[in-house]
C-alpha cells in the first residue's frame, strides 16, 4: 500500500462496508483509511497477565482469567432477564453476565472447555462478576499473536450497535499499519527530532496503536502530543504575525482633551499601577497602524470598566466612535448608567441599545450613529445586527467575552472600511496555558491588582443543618443596614426541577423574613426582562434587603451595600462560577461574607471546590484548580470547546510539552516564517492541511 491508498474511502476497507462507514463518518469524522489511524486509543489494557479468581479484590479492575464454564442459566429480574454463566478456575468461582443478545451467546457458549475471559470486575452480594466479558476459547487465544498492551478506542453506544467494536477497530488499524509501513514520512525538522530524541513518525504510529512495551508507548505518545501542540502553536503564532503585518487599523495618533480632562478631573480615585500599565499597552496598540486585538483579564472588581472607558476616550479624542457590548440586558444597563455618570462632565453623547429598545428609539439611535452625533453606544448582541451602522467605529469593547463566540467578534470588524480596534474584557481568569492555545491571535493584558482598601470576602462552608444559624447571621447583617444575595443553581434554563428549588427557597425565605420588616426580591431567567429589571432596581436602590436569584446575577452586577452572598447547593457550581458569584460582594467598605451551603454528603471534587473557595480568593489559582477538576471544555463553555479538540495531548497534564512546543514554534516562525530552510520543508504539507481548517489529525501522512 502506498500513501494514496491511505486515501481510499473507508467503506472499501475489509470488514467495514457502507453501514459501518456511515457511523464512522458521523461519530469520528473518519472518511478515508488515513483517518482511522488517527483515532488514538483512550487507554490500553494489560493482557500480558492472567489472574486467579482467589486473587480478585477490587471491583472495577480489569482482569484476564483462564477457566471453564460449569453451568448456564437465565435469571429473571425486575425488567426482563439476564443470562448468567458460572465460571471457575482452580481457585474459585465468578459469574459471567449478559443483559442482552443472550440467544446468540447461549448458542456459542460451551461448558467444560477452557476459555480466556477478560473484563471489568463487579462485586455484588458477595459475588464477583463480569458483565459482557470478552470471551475466547483458550485454544484460539494461544494461537493468536499476543498483544501485551491492547488498545481501547473511544466508543459509543451507536458505534457498538452498528458493529463498530473495539475488536473491529483493532483489526482494521492493524491491517492498515501492516500494509502502510513506509508511508509515514517525518513531518518535524530533523533538529527538533534530535533535540528531543523523538521517536520517528512511523514507529510512533505503530506503537501508539500496538505498543511493544510501556516504554515504547510513552515515547510514541510524547511524540504525538508534541506534534499536536507544535503544529497548533505554529499556526497560531504565524497567523498572529501575518495578522500584525496585514490587518491595518486606525491610528489614534494623539492623546486628546477628553482623555486628559477625565484623567485630571474626572477620576475619583487613583488608578492602580496595573490599570496604568494596561492603559499604556492599549495606547501603544491603538497608536500603531495595526488593528488591536487585545484580551483584558482582570479578577472581579479589579476595575476593568474604567480602563475600557478611558480607552473609549482615546477613540473619541481621535474623532472616532466607540461601543461596548455586554452579554445581558441587565449588564448593559448597568454599564450604561455607570458610563453616563462618568460622561456627565465630558459633554459626550451615550446611548443604550438592547433587544428591549423600542422601535422609535432604535431608529433615532441608528440615525445618530450614522451622522456621528452619538459618541458611545452600549448594548447587547443588538449592537451587531446588520442595521446598526456607525459613521466611524474606532473601538469595540466586549465585556465578559466567554459568552461571545469568535464569530461574533469578527462580525464587529465588518462595520467600517477598516476594522475597529477590539478590546475583550473578561473576569474569568483563563490560565495561561489555556489562553495560549485558545487566544493565540489575541494579545493579553492582565490587571493583577485590586484597588486599595478592598477587604477579602470571608468565605465559609456551612451544611444545610446549620441553616438556622445562617439565618440569624443574615438578620444581624440586615440590622446593620446591609443587603443579602441568596443564589440558587440553575444549571439548565429549562429545568423545572431547578425552578422548584428556587421557588421553595423563596417561599421559605419569605416565611423566615416576613414583610413588612423584611423586603425580598426575586430574579430569575424565566421572568420578563422588564420585571427582572424592576426587581433588580429595587435591590440596587436598597428598597429590598434580600435578593433571591439564579445565576443571572453572576456577572457584573454592582451593589456595594450588599455584603453577604449565600450560595445554595454550592456543590453544583463550578469554581469559576462560585468565584464570579462571590465577586458580587466585597464591593463596598464593609467586611463581606460568602457562605457556601451544601448537604453533608459531598463528592471528592465538590469537597475540593469548597475547600479551595474558603482558602483562596485568587481567581487565577481558582481557575487552575478548576481546569484540573473539570477539564478545559467545561471551563470555556461549549462555544469554544471546539478549539480545544485535542486528540491526544491534554492541556493540563501536558502543560510542559505545550510550553516546549510553543518555544520551538516561536523560534521557527521568528527565523524562517516562510519555511524556506530545507530542514523546514517537512513542515509544509502538515501545516497547509491544518490551515485549510482541518484538524491536525486529518492531514496526509
Ligand atoms: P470589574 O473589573 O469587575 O469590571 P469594575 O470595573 O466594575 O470591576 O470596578 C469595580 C469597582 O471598583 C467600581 O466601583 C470602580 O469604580 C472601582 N474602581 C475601579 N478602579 C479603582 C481604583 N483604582 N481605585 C478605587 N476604586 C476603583
Ligand atoms: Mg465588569
Amino acid at each position: 500500500m502506498n500513501a494514496s491508498n491511505l486515501q481510499t474511502p473507508i467503506e472499501y476497507l475489509k470488514g467495514i462496508g457502507p453501514q459501518k462507514a456511515e457511523v464512522l463518518k458521523k461519530e469520528f469524522d473518519v472518511f478515508v483509511c488515513q483517518d482511522l489511524l488517527n483515532i488514538f486509543p483512550n487507554r490500553y489494557v494489560d493482557k500480558s497477565t492472567y489472574r486467579k479468581i482467589s486473587e480478585l479484590k477490587d471491583a472495577s479492575a480489569e482482569v484476564q482469567i483462564v477457566g471453564k464454564i460449569t453451568g448456564i442459566r437465565y435469571v429473571t429480574q425486575k425488567k426482563g432477564k439476564r443470562l448468567v454463566a458460572d465460571f471457575i478456575d482452580e481457585t474459585g468461582q465468578i459469574e459471567l453476565v449478559w443483559f442482552r443478545a443472550y440467544k446468540w451467546i447461549l448458542e456459542k457458549l460451551k461448558t467444560n472447555v477452557a476459555y480466556v475471559v477478560f473484563g471489568k470486575i463487579n462485586y455484588y452480594n458477595g459475588t464477583f462478576s463480569i458483565a459482557h466479558p470478552d470471551i475466547e476459547l483458550l485454544e484460539k487465544h494461544k494461537n493468536k499473536g499476543r498483544i501485551p498492551l491492547q488498545p481501547v478506542y473511544p466508543s459509543s453506544d451507536k458505534l457498538t450497535r452498528k458493529g463498530v467494536t473495539n475488536t473491529l477497530l483493532m483489526k482494521s488499524i492493524h491491517q492498515l499499519l501492516t500494509v502502510s509501513k513506509s508511508v509515514f514520512v517525518e513531518n518535524l525538522p530533523q533538529s527538533i527530532c534530535e533535540d528531543l530524541k523523538l521517536m520517528n513518525r512511523a514507529e510512533a504510529m505503530r506503537n501508539v496503536h500496538f505498543p511493544q512495551s510501556l516504554d515504547h508507548l510513552g515515547k510514541a505518545q510524547f511524540r504525538f502530543k508534541f506534534e499536536e501542540f507544535f503544529f497548533i502553536q505554529l499556526r497560531l503564532i504565524r497567523q498572529k504575525l501575518v495578522h500584525q503585518k496585514k490587518i491595518k487599523g486606525y491610528t489614534f495618533s494623539k492623546v486628546g482633551t477628553y482623555f486628559n480632562d477625565f484623567y485630571k478631573n474626572g477620576l475619583t480615585f487613583e488608578l492602580t499601577d496595573a490599570q496604568k500599565r494596561v492603559l499604556r499597552e492599549i495606547r501603544k496598540d491603538v497608536g500603531s497602524n495595526a488593528q488591536m486585538n487585545r484580551l483584558l483579564q482582570g479578577d472581579v472588581g479589579s476595575g476593568k470598566t474604567i480602563v475600557g472607558f478611558m480607552s473609549m476616550l482615546m477613540a473619541i479624542d481621535n474623532g472616532f466612535q466607540a461601543c461596548l457590548m455586554a452579554p445581558t440586558g441587565i449588564l448593559a444597563q448597568q454599564h450604561f448608567e455607570g458610563i453616563s455618570e462618568l460622561c456627565e462632565k465630558l459633554d459626550l453623547k451615550v446611548a443604550i441599545l438592547t433587544g428591549a429598545t423600542k422601535t422609535k428609539r432604535r431608529r433615532e439611535i441608528h440615525a445618530d450613529l450614522l451622522s456621528g452625533d452619538l459618541h458611545l453606544l452600549i448594548g447587547t448582541h443588538a449592537l451587531i445586527e446588520d442595521k446598526v451602522k456607525f459613521k466611524n467605529l474606532g473601538l469595540a469593547i466586549i465585556d465578559e467575552q466567554h459568552r461571545f463566540g469568535v464569530k461574533q467578534r469578527s462580525k464587529l470588524w465588518r462595520k467600517n472600511d477598516l476594522p475597529p480596534h477590539v478590546l475583550v474584557m473578561t473576569a474569568t481568569p483563563i490560565p495561561r496555558t489555556l489562553a495560549m492555545s485558545l487566544y493565540g491571535d489575541l494579545d493579553i493584558s492582565v490587571i493583577d491588582e485590586l484597588p486599595p482598601g478592598r477587604k477579602t470576602v470571608k468565605t465559609v462552608h456551612r451544611y444545610d443543618s446549620n441553616r438556622l444559624r445562617v439565618f440569624q447571621f443574615i438578620r444581624d447583617e440586615i440590622e446593620k443596614g446591609r443587603q443579602i444575595y441568596i443564589v440558587y443553581p440553575l444549571i439548565e434554563e429549562s429545568s423545572n426541577f431547578d425552578y422548584k428549588d428556587l421557588m421553595d427557597g423563596y417561599e421559605s425565605i419569605s416565611r423566615d423574613f416576613p414583610m413588612p420588616k423584611y423586603q425580598t426580591s426575586i430574579v430569575h431567567g424565566k421572568m420578563k426582562p422588564e420585571d427582572k429589571a424592576y426587581e433588580m432596581q429595587r435591590f440596587v436602590e436598597g428598597k429590598t434587603h434580600i435578593m433571591v436569584a439564579t445565576t443571572v446575577i453572576e456577572v457584573g452586577v454592582n451593589v456595594p451595600n450588599a455584603s453577604v452572598m449565600i450560595i445554595e447547593s454550592a456543590e453544583r457550581f463550578g469554581l469559576s462560577q462560585l468565584h464570579q458569584l462571590r465577586g458580587r460582594v466585597g464591593r463596598g467598605a464593609e467586611q463581606s461574607y460568602c457562605i457556601l451551603m451544601t448537604g453533608k454528603k459531598l463528592g471528592e471534587d465538590a469537597r475540593t471546590r469548597m475547600q479551595t473557595m474558603t482558602q483562596t480568593s485568587d481567581g487565577f489559582k481558582l481557575s487552575e484548580v478548576d481546569l484540573k477538576l473539570r477539564g478545559p471544555g467545561d471551563l470555556m463553555g461549549t462555544q469554544q470547546s471546539g478549539v480545544l479538540d485535542l486528540k491526544i495531548a491534554d492541556l493540563v497534564k501536558d502543560n510542559q510539552i505545550l510550553k516546549t512546543a510553543r518555544s520551538y514554534a516561536q523560534h521557527i516562525v521568528k527565523n524562517d516564517p516562510g519555511f524556506e530552510h530545507p530542514e523546514h520543508r517537512a513542515l509544509i504539507s502538515t501545516y497547509n492541511q491544518l490551515s485549510k481548517g482541518k484538524t491536525i489529525w486529518n492531514y496526509i501522512s
